[in-house]
């Protein structure tokens, strides 16, 4: 089988087409600036140079036809006809409360993600366009929507909802959804299996840290809390994104500032995190590594004040969880920065945390990176969403 998966953006669109019978990446490719003049595709296929097609895209509909021109092609194509692609299967950010998970598209799936607008209004739009696209350029295959909040749905109440007047839960279902669901739901489902860890000791905390970051707590694979809400700005300290702050932060800002409400969330997501601490040297931590051992004070700040919410996170859900049994670190900065993960598990001596200082030293690949003897295990586990996306279309198709 068969299995594209495709996560449309307003003006890009993503794609891998994956074959199930070994999970390999046969294609992938990314459509850019769809609507905009000088649209380009890029086309990889492993092993070969990459195929660069540029021809205008209007529309998500003609990118999602290059994609499938590219795929078929006599040259740097990996199938010979669009009938051997099975099912596609599409990352939406926001399912709102009504999708708990991943389901097949039909005209009621598409009426809640466009009735989730308001929640995402940046991705929800897009992601639509990509799937009414794949709809009509492959009539009659099943799309299936992959909910990046679905993971998120499992929290109890007294996680999720927000200590704040009933009627904006009731009116808006203003309520912590959590993001990278699909992240985590991967990443707490391969920690299981991977470590081999028993029923009834299942308890894992994910903490995915790459640019955006949130940390999971999870039991079974079930979500018990998350750190991200509303949108993705709440939680950790990120690459430009504040995480947690004191809402009057922001109207003493705009009093201030003569700034709107707007104007401040926009400084709060883009203009902020360990970028701000750093005083705008960077949001990339091996930039911040480097400033730091050079003896650079804000970049080390930067440095302290992420890993010290990343550890009052983690701490939290041991508290959440009366424990844990794994703890695995994903994402560009938990996969790859060895120093940052000795630096925050550090902090858990204190419940038997044991790090293995030559398997640290791994990046990017799945490895267990405790001692037998660490009483919680550790691990590093490259995430993949394009996949859990493939196996939750092949699971619903
Ligand atoms: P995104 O949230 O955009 O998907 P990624 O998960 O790709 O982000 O993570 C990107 C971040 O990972 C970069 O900003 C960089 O800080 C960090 N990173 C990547 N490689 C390394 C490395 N070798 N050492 C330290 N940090 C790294």
């Amino acid at each position: 089988m068969k299995v594209l998966v495709i996560n449309a953006g307003s003006s890009s669109l993503k794609y891998q087409l994956i074959d199930m019978e070994d999970e390999s990446v046969k294609a992938k490719g990314l459509c850019e600036r769809i609507g905009i003049d000088g649209s380009k595709l890029t086309h990889k296929v492993p092993g070969k140079e990459d195929f660069v097609v540029e021809k205008d895209m209007p529309t998500h509909q003609t990118a999602i036809e290059l994609v499938l021109e590219a795929l078929i092609d006599a040259e740097h194509g990996v199938v010979s006809s669009v009938d051997e692609i099975d099912a596609v299967g599409h990352r939406v950010l926001h399912g709102g409360s009504v999708y708990t998970e991943s389901i097949k598209v039909n005209e009621d799936v598409k009426k809640v993600i466009r009735e989730c607008f308001d929640l995402g209004p940046l991705h929800n739009p897009a992601n639509l366009m990509g799937i009414e696209a794949c709809e009509a350029a492959m009539p009659g295959k099943s799309n299936v929507a992959v909910f990046d909040t679905a993971f998120g749905m499992s929290l109890k109440p007294y996680a999720y909802r927000y200590a704040i007047p009933e009627e904006y839960y009731d009116k808006y279902k203003l309520r912590r959804y959590g993001f990278h669901g699909t992240s985590h739901m991967f990443v707490s489902g391969e920690t299981i299996r991977y470590a081999n860890l028993p029923e009834g000791h299942q308890r894992v905390i994910v903490c995915h840290l790459g640019n955006g970051s949130s940390i999971s707590a999870s039991v079974g694979g079930k979500a018990v809390d998350t750190s991200m809400g509303l949108t993705p700005l709440e939680g950790l300290v990120m690459g430009t994104r504040s995480g947690d702050i004191d809402p009057a932060v922001v109207q003493f800002i705009c009093d201030h500032e003569g700034l709107s409400v707007d104007d401040v969330l926009t400084i709060l997501n883009k203009k902020s995190g360990v970028l701000a601490l750093s005083g705008n040297l960077s949001s990339d931590f091996r930039d911040l590594s480097s400033a730091a051992e050079s003896g650079n004070e804000k970049a080390q700040l930067a440095l302290d004040a992420f890993a010290h919410k990343v550890e009052k996170t983690i701490g939290g859900y041991l508290a959440v969880m009366n424990g844990a049994d794994a703890i695995t670190f994903t994402g560009g900065i938990g996969e790859n920065d060895c120093a940052m993960r000795a630096k925050i598990l550090e902090h858990f001596d204190y419940a038997g945390v044991k790090l293995d200082p030559e398997k640290n030293k791994v990046r990017g690949e799945k490895c267990e990176i405790s001692t037998p003897d660490s009483r919680i295990r550790v691990f590093v586990l490259p995430t993949n969403e394009e996949l859990a996306i493939a196996r939750e279309t092949v699971r619903l198709s």
